[in-house]
C-alpha cells in the first residue's frame, strides 16, 4: 500500500515550497503594465528587496533563473580576456566559472573538493601572487547547494583587503538568501546574485543582481555591455519597462511582493534564527541515524553547514532507494545528490539532499525526518535509533 495520498511535500533545494499567500497573490487577472497599481507596487518593493540583501545600494532584476543572474553579473564587470579567481566547494562554483568561461573570461579555479569549505588564506595567497593585477574578481558561492557547504564570505573580503588587491568580491547567494545570514554591505560584497525560487519562496523566473558603487564604477569602465544585460537602466529606470528590459514579469512580481511582506513581518533576524534551529534539528536526526550504519552528513564541521540544504551520503544504491520510498509511500520528494558523482556511475545512487529553504516550519521538517526514518526501516538500511527524539529535543529547546 501507499500512504502518500494527502498533501505532497517537496523537500528539494529549489524550487522551494511556495506559501499559500504567495500563490493567492499571483492568482489574478493580467494587470496594466503602463500605469496603476503594478508600477507603484514595484517602486515600493525595491527597498524591501534591498533590505533582504542587506544593502543600501543597487538592485537589478532579470526575467531569468539563477544562471541568468550569473551571466548578468559577469557581463557588467568582466570583459572577455579578463581573469576571475574561483574558490570552488562544489558543483555551483564550477557552474559559475563555466559561465565565465563561455563569456571568454579566464578562470583560475582553486578546488577545495566536495567536503571542505574554502580557505581564505589560499585566496589571499593567489591574490598576492597576482602582481600584474590580472584578477578582476573573486567569485564565491556562499552556500554551494550540491555539497551544502556554507563559505566564509567576510573571510574572503578580509583576504582581498589583506592582499591589498582591487578585485571585486562577487557572491552567489542563490541558495542562501533569506535562509543563512548574509550581510552584503557589512561584509564588503561588491556584487551579489540571487534567484526567486529558493529562500524567496516565489516560482523560478526572477534573477537578482545587487551591486555596490565600486561595482558600478567597474561597469562604467567596461568597453561595452549588451543592452539586455546592462544593469544600469534596470537599477535606475526612467521608464517602467527599463526595470525588465521589456514587459514586466507581472505575476512573479505580485508573488514577490507578498513573499517580501512575509519576510518583513517575521523579520530577517527571526527568519535566519528559524532556519538555523530547523537545520540543527535536521543535523541532530542525521547524526543520530549515522551512529550505526552508512548515513553521514557531507560536512563534519557545523560552522560551515548551510541552514538551507543538507547533503548526505548513504552509499549506493540506498540514496535512490530511499528517495523512491519516501516519494512513493510517504508523499515526500527529497533532493538527488548533485555533483557528488557522475550520473551513470553506480556511486551516484549513494547520495541525497534535504532542502529546507524558505517556507519551512517545525512540523514540515519533522514530517520529512519522520518519512526518512520510516524509509530507512522499510528499505532495511541500518541506522542509529532515536533520531526523531534528537530532532524534537532541538525544536523543543529552540522554541
Ligand atoms: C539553484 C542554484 C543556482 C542555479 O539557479 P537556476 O535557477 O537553476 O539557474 C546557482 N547557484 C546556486 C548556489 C544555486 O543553489
Amino acid at each position: 500500500m501507499t500512504l502518500s495520498n494527502g498533501r505532497e511535500y517537496l523537500a528539494i533545494p529549489g524550487p522551494s515550497v511556495m506559501p499559500d499567500r504567495v500563490l493567492r497573490a499571483m492568482n489574478r487577472a493580467a494587470p496594466n503594465i503602463y500605469e496603476g497599481d503594478l508600477i507603484d507596487m514595484v517602486a515600493a518593493m525595491i527597498p524591501d528587496l534591498r533590505a533582504v540583501a542587506r544593502t543600501r545600494h543597487n538592485a537589478a532584476i532579470y526575467i531569468g533563473n539563477g544562471h541568468a543572474a550569473w551571466e548578468a553579473a559577469l557581463a557588467n564587470v568582466i570583459a572577455p580576456g579578463d581573469t576571475v579567481l574561483v574558490p570552488a566547494t562544489g558543483r555551483f562554483a564550477h557552474g559559475w566559472a563555466d559561465m565565465a568561461h563561455g563569456l571568454g573570461v579566464k578562470t583560475d579555479i582553486i578546488d577545495f573538493g566536495r567536503s571542505t569549505p574554502l580557505d581564505p588564506a589560499r585566496v589571499e595567497e593567489s591574490l598576492r601572487s597576482d602582481t600584474k593585477g590580472r584578477i578582476k574578481a573573486v567569485l564565491v558561492t556562499h552556500v554551494d547547494t550540491s555539497t551544502s557547504i556554507r563559505n566564509d564570505v567576510a573571510g574572503v573580503r578580509a583576504a582581498i583587503d589583506a592582499a591589498g588587491h582591487p578585485a571585486l568580491l562577487m557572491v552567489d547567494c542563490i541558495a542562501s538568501l533569506a535562509c543563512d545570514r548574509f550581510e552584503m554591505d557589512a561584509w564588503g560584497v561588491d556584487v551579489m546574485v540571487a534567484g526567486s525560487q529558493k529562500g524567496l519562496m516565489v516560482p523560478p523566473g526572477l534573477g537578482f543582481v545587487f551591486f555596490s558603487p565600486k561595482a558600478a564604477e567597474a561597469r562604467a569602465r567596461m568597453p561595452r555591455v549588451s543592452r539586455y544585460w546592462d544593469w544600469t537602466p534596470r537599477a535606475n529606470p526612467e521608464h517602467f519597462y527599463q526595470y525588465w528590459g521589456g514587459t514586466a514579469p507581472t505575476h512573479h512580481l505580485f508573488g514577490l511582493r507578498e513573499a517580501l511582506t512575509m519576510l518583513h513581518e517575521e523579520g530577517m533576524e527571526a527568519v535566519w534564527a528559524r532556519h538555523a534551529a530547523l537545520a540543527r534539528a535536521i543535523w541532530a536526526a542525521c547524526e543520530t541515524w549515522g551512529q550505526e550504519g552508512p548515513l553521514t552528513l557531507n560536512l563534519t564541521d557545523r560552522a560551515y553547514r548551510s541552514h538551507a540544504v543538507t547533503s548526505l551520503r548513504i552509499g549506493p544504491p540506498h540514496g535512490t532507494e530511499l528517495r523512491q520510498w519516501v516519494s512513493q509511500k510517504a508523499g515526500v520528494t527529497l533532493g538527488i545528490g548533485l555533483g557528488m558523482a557522475e550520473p551513470g556511475d553506480p556511486a551516484w545512487h549513494g547520495f541525497f539532499r534535504i532542502g529546507h529553504m524558505g517556507h519551512v516550519n517545525a512540523h514540515m521538517v519533522l514530517g520529512v525526518l519522520g518519512a526518512i526514518d520510516a524509509g530507512l526501516k522499510a528499505i532495511g538500511v541500518p541506522h542509529g535509533p532515536g533520531a526523531l527524539d534528537a530532532a524534537t529535543a532541538v525544536i523543543a529547546e529552540a522554541a
